[in-house]
């Protein structure tokens, strides 16, 4: 059984207009909201400390974010990064990353947006559907 992400479309919004200011750099931040049944409910802004072409997560940023969550009864569920290339496809360092926080959900903003939850064999994708969308914007099957 495949596992739908819900975005809902002010945050889908929100991750575009983050990602479109950031250009040419990766813009990245926090997902914010319920991990089972995968629930995303907010997103926390993260400075992004990695050299061009890459992103790492101030570490700051993180903590923050993660006090916010457990005060709103959530939980960090991951990262999400740009990919100014247009591609959301996860790069090799996404990937090897990835396994570095088992069970995150991820979510590669690009063309298009695409959530991949962490597991041992890297970035598994998930299906994403978005109200503003009317349907599934990505299938898992790549
Ligand atoms: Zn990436």
């Amino acid at each position: 059984m495949s596992v739908t992400l819900h975005l809902p479309a002010p945050l889908l919004r929100e991750l575009r207009e983050q990602a479109e200011e950031a250009r040419p750099h990766e813009a990245c931040g926090l997902l914010i909201g319920r991990r089972e049944p995968p629930s995303l409910l907010a997103l926390h802004p993260a400075i992004n400390r990695g050299p061009a072409g890459r992103f790492l997560i101030d570490a700051l940023d993180l903590l923050v974010a993660r006090d916010r969550a457990v005060s709103e009864g959530l939980e960090v569920l991951g990262p999400w990064h740009s990919h100014p290339g247009g591609d959301c496809a996860p790069s090799p360092a996404d990937h090897a990353a990835a396994k570095a926080w088992p069970g995150s959900l991820w979510l590669v903003v690009g063309r298009s947006i695409r959530a991949f939850r962490a597991g041992d064999g890297g970035l598994q994708a998930l299906l994403v559907e978005s109200e503003e969308q009317g349907d599934v914007l990505q299938s898992p099957a790549l």
